[in-house]
């Protein structure tokens, strides 16, 4: 399956190729002839999927880095774009990023900046960016402790999703990953929720997780390419969640702690039915929280702006509202 999204930006429509074992048709689903392609990736990612692209790329090099939020940093960055330089990538050539979210934005950034800007796919190899990094176009890498604070809009020319590839993926990374989709359809899919809800985990169709998850990802960046009201919506969950993330030192994966922080943004009369499907995917849904710590950390989020902060609260499934509250009220919604 094709789903073609429109980068608002540059009016070019993007394909993603939602298709099981893909990636061995790399080079007829990406224009890869005549170009240099450096292939992205890290050393948690499986070796046999570089290998399978290499195979079919003529001209083909690859980058590993190492695995982890902290490889998106600065030095990696320059390094990539080093080692660019020593193998003469031209304007024409192209960058391809395999691996997670990780890879993806640095691999976004690098093909954003090198030369202003060459020709960028993307293939995500874990559920969180198959469902919602790889599209939409935001790349960035951590500077000074800050996360995502220097990056870029670029769209990728391309996105190969091939679900095969989530079958080496960690379990508990998976279940992070079903907490953006359960996030999704909590505001925009009620029938996604409701398979979701009434299917066995695993009897999931996957590809079919993928594509609805993907539908609202797509709706919602083609309308807000730039994150200026609609694409906030993408938050629900994050304002306590990233309060929790910071709090757990590590511990607590970002969808985990997206889950928790879900928890407190919906009605009372939905709460327990979201609360149980979290648990399904054995996400945490009861943890100890230190309200004045929560408040603390989202004044300091680059999301808080002066005293007021705008949160997404579902009182329906499958429905949103934005509401701009003082920061002092989250108090209300933690208890
Ligand atoms: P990740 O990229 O760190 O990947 C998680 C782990 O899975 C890594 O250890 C990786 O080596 C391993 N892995 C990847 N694919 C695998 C596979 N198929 N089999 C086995 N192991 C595999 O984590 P993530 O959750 O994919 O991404 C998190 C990042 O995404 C964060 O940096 C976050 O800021 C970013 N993000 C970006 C956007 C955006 O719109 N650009 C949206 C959401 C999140």
């Amino acid at each position: 399956m094709i789903l073609n999204v429109l980068s608002r930006n540059t009016d070019i429509v993007y394909p993603i190729t939602i298709e099981r074992d893909s990636l061995k048709r790399v080079n007829e689903i990406f224009d890869l002839k005549n170009k240099k392609v450096l292939i992205i990736t890290d050393d948690g990612v499986p070796t046999i999927y570089l290998d399978t692209l290499k195979d079919q790329i003529k001209n083909a090099y690859s980058y590993v880095i190492k695995r982890g939020e902290a490889s998106k940093n600065f030095d990696n960055y320059k390094e990539i774009l080093e080692f660019m330089v020593e193998n003469k990538f031209t304007r024409t050539d192209c960058v391809i990023a395999l691996g997670g979210g990780v890879v993806g934005d640095l691999s976004g950034f690098v093909a954003a900046s090198y030369m202003r800007g060459i020709t960028f796919y993307n293939i995500p190899t874990t559920l969180l960016s198959q469902v919602d990094s790889s599209i939409g176009g935001k790349c960035a890498i951590d500077f000074l402790g800050v996360k995502n604070n220097i990056g870029s809009f670029k769209n990728p020319s391309g996105v190969l999703i091939d679900s095969n590839t989530l079958k080496t993926l960690d379990k508990r990374e998976f279940n992070a990953g079903m907490a953006e989709v359960i996030k999704m359809s909590m505001t925009n899919n009620k029938n996604l929720f409701d398979y979701l809800n009434t299917t066995k985990v695993e009897n999931i169709d996957l590809d079919h997780v993928i594509r609805e998850a993907l539908m609202i990802k797509k709706m919602v960046v083609e309308v807000d390419p730039f994150e200026k009201d609609l694409r906030r919506v993408l938050n629900f969950g994050h304002t306590i969640g990233h309060a929790i993330e910071a709090l757990s030192e590590g511990k607590l994966l970002h969808g985990e702690c997206v889950g928790v922080g879900m928890t407190y943004m919906v009605d009372k009369t939905i709460k327990n039915v979201l609360i149980s499907l979290l648990s399904k995917y054995n996400l945490p849904t009861n943890i100890d929280i230190n309200e004045d710590r929560i408040i603390e950390l989202i004044k300091v989020d680059k999301k808080a702006s002066s005293n007021t902060i705008t949160i997404v609260y579902v009182s329906k499934i499958g429905e949103f509202e934005f509401r701009k509250i003082n920061i002092d009220e989250i108090k209300d919604y933690l208890k």
